[in-house]
This record gives C-alpha cells, sequence and structure tokens, in this order.
C-alpha cells in the first residue's frame, strides 16, 4: 500500500496554516508564531509527524480512535459503501441499510429499554437532539413548562449554542452569548479538586444532592432532564465517588427527571463496559453518541433513547434532524467499527488486559513528586499535578501554566498526553497492549522528571497562597 508522503517541506505546510486555516480552541496568532505540529499518517497507537517523529498517542486522537489508527477494513467498507450508496436522505418516508442496520445493532448493545436511535453528525448535534426532543418530549405529554435542563460546572456536552450552553465551561460561555435560557448548572463531583477535607463518599453524596436542591429550587414541574458523562471526559476526567451516580439516579426518578448520559467519551468500552452508564450502575432514558462510535474514522454521532421516550416522539412529527443524519458511509463505517470490535473483544481486553496494566504505569508514575494522586475509570485517566502532594494544593501562578509545561515535555518526548488545567489526561487507543503501556509510562515519567526540573529553575514549584 502506498502512501502520501510526498507533501511540502513542513515550514511551507505551517505557514499555509497560520495563513489559511482557524483552528477549533486555539489562539491562532500564538499557533502561527509557533507553527503547528502536522501528522501526515499513523498506524496502531503511533502517528507520524511530517519530520518523520514517531508519537505515541496516549488520547486517541480526540477520545476516539478506539480501535487505532490505519485499520484497513474501515477503508475498504467506506470505499465500497461509496460505489453503492453514497448518500441518501433519511427525511421523506425514505431509509437505507446502513442507518436500518446500524440502529438495530445499537439497540442491541445498548442496556434496557434504549432501542431507538436517533442520528447526528457528531456529539455536538446530538445533545441539540436532545435538548429538543425532550422538551418535545414533555410537551407532548402535556407539560410544556417541564423544559429546564440540569447540567454541571465544567461539563463538556459539544461546541454548538446548544451543547455548549449544556456544557458547563465559562470561558465557553463567556463568548457568543451562551448559555441559552432555561439550562442550570451544578457543581460537579471533583473530590480530588474541590473535596477539602471531606472524605470522598460524603463528598459524592453531598454534590448529588444538589441536584435535588436544584430541582426543589427551579419546581421539579419545570425540570425536564440531568445530563452528565458518566465520568466527565474534558474536564479532567472526573471519576466520581462510588455514592454520586445512585442517588442521582434515585434523585431523577424520584421527581420524574430524565436522566441523560453523555457516552459521547465513555461509550464503546473506554471504562470496561459498552458502555458508562454500565460501569456507573445507571439506567439513563437517552444516551448521547459519537467518538468511539466509528473510531474517529467517520463523523457521526446520535441519541439512542428509551421506549418510553420513542413512543411519544414517533406519534408527532419532530421537526428536526440533519442533512447527514444516519450518512450511508459513516454509518457502515460506525458498523465495521462495532464488528471489529466484537470479533476482537476489544471491551474484554480493555477490562482485563489494558485497564489492569494502565493502573500499574498509574501507580508507577503516582509516585512522582509532581502527581498528587490517580483518576482512572478503564482506559480513561487523569493525573493531578500539585506541588504539595499530601494537601492537594494548586500551584501558585496561573493555572494551567505547569500543565501546559507538561505537555510540551510530554511532546519533546514523543507522547501525547493533553492538560486540562494542571491534570494530565490519559485516554489511548482500546487496542494498546501491556507492552505499549510500559513505553508509554516510561515517555512519562520522563516528561514529567523532565518538568519538575523545568519548575525548579523557574522557581514555580510553589502552593497557592
Ligand atoms: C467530544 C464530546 C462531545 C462533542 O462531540 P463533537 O463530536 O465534538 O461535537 C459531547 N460530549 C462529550 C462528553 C464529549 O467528550
Amino acid at each position: 500500500m502506498s502512501s502520501i508522503t510526498n507533501h511540502l517541506p513542513t515550514a511551507e505546510l505551517q505557514a499555509l496554516d497560520a495563513a489559511h486555516h482557524m483552528h477549533p480552541f486555539t489562539t491562532n496568532n500564538e499557533l502561527a508564531a509557533k507553527g503547528a505540529r502536522i501528522i501526515t499518517r499513523a498506524k496502531g497507537i503511533y502517528l507520524t509527524d511530517s519530520d518523520g517523529n514517531e508519537i505515541l498517542d496516549a488520547m486517541a486522537g480526540l477520545w476516539c480512535v478506539n480501535l487505532g489508527y490505519g485499520r484497513p477494513e474501515m477503508g475498504k467498507v467506506a470505499a465500497r459503501q461509496m460505489d453503492e450508496l453514497p448518500f441518501y436522505n433519511t427525511f421523506f418516508m425514505t431509509s437505507h441499510v446502513p442507518a436500518i442496520a446500524l440502529a438495530a445493532k445499537l439497540a442491541e448493545l445498548a442496556p434496557g429499554d434504549l432501542n431507538h436511535v436517533f442520528f447526528a453528525g457528531s456529539g455536538s448535534e446530538a445533545n441539540d437532539t436532545n435538548l429538543r426532543m425532550v422538551r418535545t418530549y414533555w410537551a407532548q405529554k402535556g407539560q410544556p413548562e417541564k423544559s429546564h435542563f440540569i447540567s454541571r460546572n465544567n461539563a463538556y456536552h459539544g461546541s454548538t449554542v446548544g451543547a455548549g450552553s449544556l456544557g458547563g465551561m465559562t470561558y465557553m460561555h463567556e463568548q457568543g452569548g451562551l448559555p441559552i435560557p432555561g439550562i442550570h448548572h451544578i457543581n460537579q463531583p471533583d473530590w480530588w479538586s474541590e473535596g477539602a477535607e471531606s472524605n470522598d463518599r460524603d463528598f459524592g453524596l453531598a454534590r448529588a444532592k444538589e441536584l435535588e436542591a436544584k430541582i426543589l429550587e427551579l419546581g421539579a414541574d419545570k425540570v425536564a432532564a440531568f445530563i452528565a458523562e458518566p465520568v466527565q471526559g474534558a474536564g479532567g476526567v472526573v471519576v466520581p465517588p462510588a455514592t454520586y451516580w445512585p442517588e442521582i439516579q434515585r434523585i431523577c426518578k424520584k421527581h420524574d427527571v430524565l436522566l441523560i448520559a453523555d457516552e459521547v467519551i465513555c461509550g464503546f468500552g473506554r471504562t470496561g463496559n459498552w458502555f458508562g452508564s454500565q460501569t456507573m450502575g445507571i439506567t439513563p432514558d437517552i444516551m448521547t453518541i459519537a467518538k468511539g462510535l466509528s473510531s474517529g474514522y467517520a463523523p457521526i454521532g446520535g441519541s439512542i433513547v428509551s421506549d418510553k421516550i420513542a413512543e411519544v416522539i414517533n406519534a408527532c412529527e419532530f421537526n428536526h434532524g440533519y442533512t447527514y443524519s444516519g450518512h450511508p458511509v459513516c454509518a457502515a463505517v460506525a458498523l465495521e467499527n462495532l464488528r471489529i470490535m466484537e470479533e476482537e473483544s476489544i471491551v474484554e481486553h480493555v477490562r482485563d488486559v489494558a485497564a489492569p496494566a494502565l493502573a500499574d504505569e498509574l501507580t508507577m508514575l503516582n509516585e512522582h513528586p509532581l502527581v498528587g494522586g490517580v483518576n482512572v475509570s478503564g482506559l480513561m485517566a487523569s493525573l493531578p499535578l500539585t506541588p504539595h502532594k499530601e494537601s492537594r494544593a494548586r500551584f501558585a501562578g496561573n493555572k494551567g501554566d505547569v500543565g501546559f509545561i507538561c505537555r510540551e515535555n510530554c511532546f519533546a518526548n514523543n507522547l501525547i498526553m493533553r492538560h486540562v488545567g494542571d491534570r494530565m489526561i490519559i485516554s489511548p487507543p482500546l487496542v494498546i497492549t501491556p507492552e505499549e503501556l510500559k513505553e508509554f509510562g516510561k515517555r512519562a515519567k520522563k516528561a514529567l522528571d523532565a518538568t519538575y526540573a523545568t519548575l525548579k529553575e523557574k522557581d514555580m514549584l510553589k502552593a497557592e497562597a
């Protein structure tokens, strides 16, 4: 197989990128001054950049390349589908084979009575669907005032107006007039950062009870749904205390508030089960899916909804949808991804092999003086950095400066770990082997050592006063 290696020199690519390409979540002028790192190809868990460096991708692209890079079956299926039927819509009393087969497969994989799928092109779009579908559900049931959503600070649900409003990122709300009305945020169950002196069980329960307080404040007859990631991803891989989710489920049931589990990261094996809801022991009314659904090989997302909701929505015309809802090529690629996951027992591999091997590496890294602890569920993890482990202190200076230095040191050691504030984030392809995880641990240790040296040199090893 030939690959495209005959490209412009890196500096020229960087100049064109800076001149014409606006990057998401980026200060483009800063990037232009520095030059983007240009990735040209990838295989397994390794990326290759335009200078020929091989980089271990411990982020699976953006939490999505669960199967790893370069699976030829995926390209073959896409090519075959493009030949057979590259596009047709699903709006006007029509359907096609890939959308039908994928919806049926998802109904089979999803727990409980989550048997119906509304397709979207991304996780953001799927959460916009949820917003409108849930409000329509209550309106159809004669309760149009039951329209408010409760979410959490620091949640990530996407970047469209609806999804960005559902999310709890203040730096996103500050731009473009978010959040839209009718969306409320409670505190996240982040014991490491916000738990202070309390034990994690009490803290988890207290944070769950904030949901009940908010429902009572707004009136249960006004609250449509609570949305949350089973394990917060972009917020810093926040694994909630064990007491949290059972209490949330109880509160939702008691007040007849729908529970939406945003499974965009947790879904499709990341936490060692098919869905994070199973790992957390919850039964949501809706699951948002994207990312791992196609292992990132094609853009596709969706909402998997319960019999109860589908019964109501299917009885009316729901005036919502995307040109690319259930796009045949993306649906075919997603089906192939799920087929490979089952054939190669990838969920079992995560649970029985890779997650325990990652846990070993994290235990080793936790001995590093900069690492304040370990948050982990399956193959998603974070290492909060701290100048003082015992008190879980924050660094003096700007939040995120230390995380950024560490990320740059990872890059320098051909490792991709992302930082969220001063937490280092790990979310490798699910196919990663124990040997590859050892290599990850080695590179991460080197990056942490280099970061420690830099902080010492710059006198940055100080705790916030
Ligand atoms: C990435 C993400 C989204 C948004 O998905 P896009 O495909 O980027 O629109 C939504 N929810 C969660 C939990 C995510 O991680």
